[in-house]
Formats: structure tokens, sequence, C-alpha cells
């Protein structure tokens, strides 16, 4: 009965939400593209939400891949550069074009592709489109037959992409795989600062660079882990190009580390986040401010997530959570009082897309007094990028 009732309101928010995308006509702004060696990811921005169909043409030495954008127009901006080239790589080129007076055509064409994935980002509405190469690593879950059934039946019962880690075993494990690299996200940066401190205005873009480059400094000195960082300095990188570097660097791991504020002062302590979707509102409030979206729009992503959970690693993405949160924890606790604000979930836009297990850490509060001068102490911080150091370890070791 239940089953029933959600699916008959699915079906009405579907209506609503096509009826809706026609009414009003959308310009394709912009097309950003990040290329690697065996792997792209390509971002159509666009004015509002579209409908869009997409296909697939494989010739000797060609693939190409269409997307039919309804009722959208180019920007004047694409209407005069209506191709990127590249040469010298396995993705030839980006066309764009009106194919018809409603319908904007942007054509991939790649030397080849093993696998691609697209899905879509609101608040700007965007359409994220990611191509593997012939030699790139594409997340082994996909292949695992059994586990993706699972998955589904999970999520046609409960009506939420909900995942109970323990009871199954996740590919990974079954393989013994090993992790050799490990992709560190420092949080904003740039012209986005993050959270702001109440009491004394720290920034939480230079507090997580700092907590990360002390990780990284654990992790190269103490293993033998390939470390990379999507930024070491002070430069903005928007949050689809930073899941675009770890794929790229076929990280094994990656994590995000940020601070976070509550309208409760009293709140403070540490919190790590793995992706999905979630009705606690503590969590859509952190999710919504890193996404720098509406709390409506994490609403929004619910049905994006019920695709993603069949490709992305989310037990294990929930394992190397608790790993971290609580050997951070643990090692904070040897000096400092911290209070466990527990391993929760959200759909924050940096994991979604990660094609390896993917964490958010919130390391602390800048709302709360306390927290924020701990933050502020390189002794604290160095205390914190210890813990994330052994937590890595922990979950790195639980693996074999
Ligand atoms: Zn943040």
């Amino acid at each position: 009965m239940k089953i029933k009732k959600s699916l008959l309101i699915f079906f009405f928010v579907f209506l609503f939400s096509v009826s809706f995308f026609y009414a009003k006509g959308a310009v394709l702004e912009n097309i950003r593209y990040f290329t690697y060696k065996d792997y792209t990811r390509v971002v159509l921005d666009l004015s509002s939400p579209v409908t869009y169909t997409s296909k697939e043409l494989k010739e000797k030495n060609r693939v190409r891949f269409f997307f039919d954008l309804k009722n959208t127009v180019l920007s004047e901006k694409l209407k005069k550069e209506n191709r990127i080239e590249f040469k010298g790589s396995y993705i030839r080129e980006i066309r764009v074009g009106q194919f018809r007076k409603d319908i904007a055509r942007v054509v991939l064409e790649f030397k080849e592709a093993k696998d691609k994935r697209y899905f879509t980002l609101l608040h700007p509405f965007r359409i994220v489109i990611d191509i593997y190469g012939k030699n790139a690593k594409v997340s082994v879950v996909k292949t695992n037959k059994k586990l993706k059934n699972d998955k589904k039946e999970t999520q046609f019962k409960t009506g939420t992409p909900e995942i109970s880690g323990e009871k199954k075993y996740s590919m990974a494990r079954q393989l013994g795989l090993t992790v050799k690299r490990i992709v560190i996200d420092p949080g904003h940066g740039g012209k986005d600062p993050g959270t702001i401190g109440r009491y004394y205005k720290t920034k939480e873009k230079v507090v997580v660079l700092d907590i990360a480059k002390r990780l990284k400094y654990y992790l190269k000195r103490y293993t033998k882990l390939e470390v990379y960082m999507t930024r070491d300095k002070d430069i903005f990188i928007p949050l689809e190009q930073r899941t675009a570097y770890a794929n790229s660097k076929r990280a094994d791991l990656f994590i995000s580390i940020h601070a976070n504020s509550a309208a409760n002062r009293r709140a403070y302590g540490l919190s790590t986040f793995w992706l999905n979707f979630t009705t606690d509102p503590h969590s859509i409030r952190i999710a919504a401010s890193e996404n720098a979206s509406s709390q409506r729009s994490i609403w929004e992503l619910k049905s994006l997530l019920k695709k993603i959970t069949l490709t992305s690693k989310l037990i294990e993405s929930k394992i190397f959570a608790t790993k971290v949160q609580y050997s951070t924890l643990y090692y904070i606790r040897k000096y400092y009082r911290y209070p466990d604000y527990r391993v929760r979930k959200a759909p924050f836009y940096v994991l979604i897309g990660a094609s390896m297990p993917a964490i958010l850490v919130e390391t602390g509060f800048l709302s709360n007094k306390t927290n924020e001068l701990l933050l502020r102490s390189s002794r604290f911080r160095n205390r914190l990028a210890f813990g994330l150091y052994k937590g890595i370890i922990s979950y790195i070791n639980s693996l074999r």
C-alpha cells in the first residue's frame, strides 16, 4: 500500500516537472570540460532545468554521444564558438549547434569510450557527463550483478536508497583491493571562503587547507601512498571539478575536509558524512550550505541519488566514514574534550560522481566559541590531522 502511494506521488511529481520544464525555454549558457588521459568530465550549464535525450553512435575508431536538449537555445557565446577541438587526446571534439528551433544539440566525439555516466545537478541546473577511456579504471561495483540487484530491492522496499552496510560484503573487500592513491580535498577556496566563524571571523577555507596539508604530511611521512590535493593554495575550484580530479587520478579514496556552522551556538564536535539521501534536518541544512544550494533542492536530489546508488561505492564509503570518525575522535580525545557528532549521510555535490569510496569530514563548528578557538589552534589542527591519518590507515587495514 505504502509503495503504491509513493509511486503515485512520484508519478504526479514527474508529470508536474515535465510540464514545468516545457513551460519555459532554457539557455545553454556554457560548456565546461575537464579532460585527462583516460577520463573526461563535461559540464553543460543551463539557465533552467530541461529534459534531454541522449544517444550513442559507435563506428570504427569513433564514438559519438549526442545530447538533445529540449526547449533550449544556445547562448550568444556558444553560437560563436560552436566547436572545441582536442588534438592528440582520446577525446576529439565537442560540437554544439541549434539542431532545431527548440532543440540544442551537443555532440561529444571520442576515439574510444569504455564507460559513460550522466547525471544532473541543480541550482544552477547542470548536466554532468563522465566518459572513461579504454584504460580507465571504472568502478567494480557496476559489474557485480548480485550486489546491484540487492540494492535495487532495498530501494524498492523502502523508497529511498538506503543501504545496510554491515550485511553486505562489498566488492572491494571480496577482491581484497588495496589502496594506492588518495585525493584530499580541502573545501572551498578563493572567492568562496566557506563558513565564517561567529566570534573570531575564522575562514573555513583557511582552516581546512591547513588540516589537509598536515594530513598529507602524515600520509607522506608514514605510508607509501600517493597523495594528491585538489588545491594546495587559496584558489577557487568548482565542486564538479574536485571529484573529476579524483577520478582522473584514479584515486582509491577521496576525503573532503570542511568545517560547518549551526544556528545552535552550543553545537560542537566532529561528524563524517557519506553520500546518500537523508531526512535528518541537520544533515540537510549542512548539505545545502556545502552545496551552495537551497534546502528544497536537497529534496529534489532524491531521484538522482536513486540512480547514483547503483554505481557508487556507498557501502565502502560508509565503512570508510565510520573508521575515520572514530579514529579521529580517539586521537583528539587524548588531549581535548570533543563531542561525537556522529557518522551521517547526506547528498553532497562534491561526493557525487566519485568512483571510489568518498567521504566528507566536518571537522568542527565555527559557530561555537570553544570549537572556533580549537580550530584556530595549530596544535589542535595537527592532532585532528593525525587522527584523520590514523582513520585512513585503519580503513585500509580493514580491507586486507
Ligand atoms: Zn564547507
